[in-house]
């Protein structure tokens, strides 16, 4: 498979990495361009505010928008949630919204800024994963057409809706593939 990864800022080389050693071809997505053949995307970690002001600069938000709205397979991962999001807590600012969710940025407080816990995503794997957060957001409000997938102190920390699935922890800084290829293997969408 052909991945795409979002590449103006953030989270970038972990996931081609991981991506790599499933045996997939990774791409830094920058340009239109970069869109046109593949097969599915990832919208890194890092600063929602500035990666999302470089989407709308470059202009790439418009065509990023229309891949995923005609089915692209997308995740988004931390500030690629909230840039999924369509809505964002005390923030007038939006960037894609295609998803029916409400994010809270930097939601777990200052002092668990970044924090590591284990868990089992009963829909992703029998095994415990481990999950990471670094300023993370969590999902306050969702409508009807969105399945939640894990909580971590009753905040929603995964989700999925249609061909977009998000997530406020980081699998691309652990040494655990199971969820990118959980992802790519795309059953989640059907
Ligand atoms: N706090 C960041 C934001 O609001 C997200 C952090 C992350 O992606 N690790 O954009």
């Amino acid at each position: 498979m052909k991945v795409g990864v979002l590449s103006f800022q953030g989270g970038v080389i972990e996931h081609l990495n991981q991506i790599k050693a499933l045996g997939h071809t990774g791409v830094e997505v920058k340009k239109e361009k970069d869109l046109d053949d593949i097969d599915a995307i990832i919208l890194p970690g890092g600063e929602s505010t500035t990666i999302g002001k470089l989407l709308k600069i470059t202009g790439l938000i418009k065509s990023l928008k229309e891949k995923i709205e005609s089915g692209l397979p997308t995740w988004g991962t931390c500030a690629g949630m909230i840039l999924l999001a369509n809505e964002v807590e005390g923030q007038e600012e939006k960037y894609l919204q295609l998803m029916d969710i409400k994010v809270k940025r930097n939601a777990f407080g200052t002092q668990i800024d970044s924090f590591k816990t284990h868990k089992v995503i009963e829909k992703i794997s029998k095994d415990e994963m481990e999950l990471v957060f670094i300023r993370a957001p969590y999902i306050t409000e969702v409508k009807d057409n969105v399945r939640i997938l894990c909580k971590v102190d009753d905040k929603i920390v995964a989700a999925r809706q249609d061909n977009i699935i998000v997530t406020s922890f980081h699998p691309e800084l652990t040494n655990d593939l199971t969820f990118l290829n959980y992802f790519l293997k795309g059953k989640w969408m059907k």
